[in-house]
């Protein structure tokens, strides 16, 4: 009998399994589908890698830096800033703090005013103040009236921020917690943005990879809950000393019989190319204001494990989840072309990756994450984004904390103290 049942391999449940096994517990994780990392897993086609979905590491998140080995990920970084598309044709928007030189470049570019440059350094001296406790006690209100209370204008809101922390939220109008808004502008700006060389599923199978054999059933889906039981779909009940639920939101919601929280999706297509649309480990975005196409980046330009030789594989990321990938790829392309040129015409669709339930909606109030009590029962613990915040750090963390919650309670061995 395994002394603690984990509910899901994500990261948060493969962070609990860890953190578990440091305190001398015996965990065994139950993962309803045929792999671990969630949602964070790659796929192999046809000697592509596949992310399933557009997702990056960002090296500063405390807990990230903690559990994994960064070294053993050869990690491949972005470009920091980004290449903008308005007005018909690409601009390059460098992050100044880690591309100085470049100064003359942003300042005359019209991402926006000369006084929105002047306020960014506002902006990033309010998101780096303090640390993450200060951070999520900040007065609230969401991201559009954080910006505008600050004179930001309404060209950079369009050309820069929209898209970009669109593509990170899932929200086309930006409607986030001002609080989530700084945790991610933390994040961008106090470290690197990054794709492991071998996928985004290297992170999760990294993690596994440390927990001793049998500690992970796979194709294992958990029916019902309770107070240190788990049943499986297949009828087979299984007892711990404690339980933990580390599935996403809208499964956690549904085992605990609360009702299923709001979620933002996004439509992720990959394509294989002859030649990559542009050069360098840049992320693309579109600050025209209109189009299907949010980002686009070309992997294989920042590891060469993303593509066969001589190939090339250009991801596209569409906001929403709601339309057929069929019936929106026409106009997919039509936009592609118009950006790159007929080129486009020749680039192989590869699977399609259409998540619904990306992420919880991060609209006002967002609490902070790690004031959350994870045990929920006498026997019963929860560390999924139900309640908590999304992001490997907080998944990290909250995984993390669970497993702490429970060795205060059950000693080594699994008995209770
Ligand atoms: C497209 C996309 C892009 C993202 N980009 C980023 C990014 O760039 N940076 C970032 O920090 N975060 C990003 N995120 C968010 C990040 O992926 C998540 O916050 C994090 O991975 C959540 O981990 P988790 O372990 O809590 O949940 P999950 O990864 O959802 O894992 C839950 C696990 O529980 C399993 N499960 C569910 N129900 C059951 C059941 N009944 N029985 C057994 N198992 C079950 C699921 O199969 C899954 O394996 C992104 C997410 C998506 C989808």
């Amino acid at each position: 009998m395994a002394d603690v049942i984990i509910v899901g391999a994500g990261l948060a449940g493969l962070a609990c399994a860890l953190e578990l096994r440091a305190q001398g517990l015996e965990p065994l994780i139950l993962e309803a589908s045929d792999g671990v990392g969630g949602r964070v897993r790659t796929d192999q086609v046809e000697g592509f890698l596949l992310d399933r979905g557009f997702q990056v590491l960002q090296t500063w998140y405390p807990q990230a830096h903690r559990l994994l080995d960064y070294p053993a990920l050869d990690l491949r970084p972005f470009e920091p800033g980004a290449l903008v598309r308005w007005e018909g044709r690409l601009h390059r928007v460098s992050d100044l703090w880690r591309r100085p030189l470049r100064a003359g470049e942003m300042l005359a570019s019209g991402v926006g005013t000369l006084a929105d440059k002047l306020r960014l350094v506002a902006l990033r001296r309010r998101a780096l103040r303090g640390d993450l406790h200060d951070l999520y006690a900040d007065p609230e209100t969401d991201a559009p009236a954080l910006l505008g209370g600050m004179g930001f204008s309404p060209r950079i809101v369009e050309r820069f921020f929209k898209p970009f922390f669109a593509g990170v939220f899932f929200e086309p109008e930006l409607a986030v917690s001002s609080r989530a808004f700084d945790f991610v502008f933390r994040a961008f700006a106090l470290g690197d943005t990054a794709l492991p060389a071998r996928g985004m599923g290297a992170i999760p199978a990294q993690l596994a990879a440390r927990l001793p054999a049998g500690r992970i059933r796979l194709n294992a889906p958990v029916a019902e809950i309770g107070e240190g039981w788990a049943r499986l779909d297949s009828g087979e009940r299984i007892e711990g000393a404690a339980l933990v639920i580390a599935t996403d939101a809208r499964a956690a919601a549904r085992l605990l019989g609360r009702p299923a929280p709001a979620t933002r999706g996004t439509t992720c297509f990959h394509f294989d190319a002859e030649q990559p649309p542009v050069a360098g480990p840049y992320l693309v975005l579109n600050g025209e204001g209109r189009g299907l196409i949010n980002s686009l980046l070309c992997p294989s330009s920042l590891s060469e494990h993303y593509a066969p030789p001589g190939r090339h594989l250009v991801t596209v990321n569409v906001l929403g989840a709601g339309a057929e990938p069929d019936a929106i790829e026409p106009e997919l392309r039509l936009e592609l072309t118009d950006w790159f040129g007929p080129g486009v015409t020749r680039w192989r669709r590869l699977p399609v990756y259409r998540l619904p339930e990306a992420l919880p909606v991060q609209a006002p109030p967002v609490a902070d994450p790690a004031e959350r009590d994870p045990r929920i029962g006498e026997r019963l613990y929860l560390c999924s984004e139900l309640g908590g915040a999304p992001s490997f750090h907080w998944a990290i963390d909250s995984g993390r904390r669970a497993a702490i919650a429970i060795g205060r309670v059950l000693g080594a061995g699994g008995q209770v103290l």
